[in-house]
């Protein structure tokens, strides 16, 4: 027994009933169908173009964000800023280390990654997948990822990116833009309008993590800076 729709199990990574298993090189992941069928087709574009474009993630759930979430709050994994410094989280007030951990990484419920509309990417031509850190330097000029991100903001400024965008595009204050990171528009859009401040409090009642009386509170301003 749920309390939540199918539409919002599935906005809220609480279901992967919807998604297909897709195996890369290995690697297993689920993606939700028309998303899948799109990364295929930009994937042969990508060879064309001299890249090997590779999955590095594509669905996570509100369980495995609330491991990263978790881990975060306990040193148990690494906090770092823009320039990949690890930030030391116990000098900082709940509020700061929240600021801190949502730069890079979601508030489980708010994670682009429960769609199954969204991925993380390299170039597997470059580097091997264990070697990769999803750091902002490997997708900036200069980094070794940055021909690939070259080439893709070309297709998706020409519509060629079979309907896959940037979401964090431009650069904010609260999210760091994830130029690893596509997402699959026109399914994104259609599930994100399902997500609310008031269905957010309900997850995090209903599926307690860390520092959520916190996220409770704030919820209507963490559904905005996710959806700004
Ligand atoms: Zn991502």
């Amino acid at each position: 027994m749920s309390e939540f729709s199918e539409s919002q199990k599935r906005v809220l990574g609480l279901t992967t009933e919807h998604l297909l298993h897709y195996d890369e090189g290995g690697s297993q992941f689920l993606l939700e169908s028309q998303t899948l069928d799109a990364y295929k087709k930009l994937k042969v574009a990508a060879q064309s173009a001299g890249f090997d474009l590779c999955l590095i993630s594509a669905y996570r759930g509100y369980d495995r964000q609330k491991v990263i979430w978790e881990g975060k709050l306990d040193g148990a994994r690494k906090v770092h800023d823009d320039d990949g410094k690890t930030i030391d989280l116990n000098q900082l007030s709940d509020e700061q280390k929240i600021a801190a951990i949502i730069r890079f990484s979601a508030i489980p419920g708010l994670s682009r990654h429960h769609l199954g509309t969204d991925i993380d990417i390299y170039d597997a031509n470059v580097m091997s997948k264990d070697a990769v850190l999803l750091e902002p330097f490997e997708v900036e000029a200069g980094g070794p990822f940055a021909p690939m991100h070259e080439w893709l903001d070309e297709q998706i400024n020409n519509n060629n990116a079979f309907g896959f965008y940037r979401p964090f595009k431009e650069r904010s204050q609260t999210v760091a833009p994830e130029r690893w990171h596509l997402s699959f528009r026109q399914e994104a859009e259609k599930l994100l309008k399902h997500l609310s401040p008031s269905l957010l409090e309900s997850l995090w009642e209903t599926h307690p993590l860390k520092l959520n009386e916190r996220l409770i509170a704030e919820s209507g301003r963490y559904y905005q800076f996710f959806t700004q």
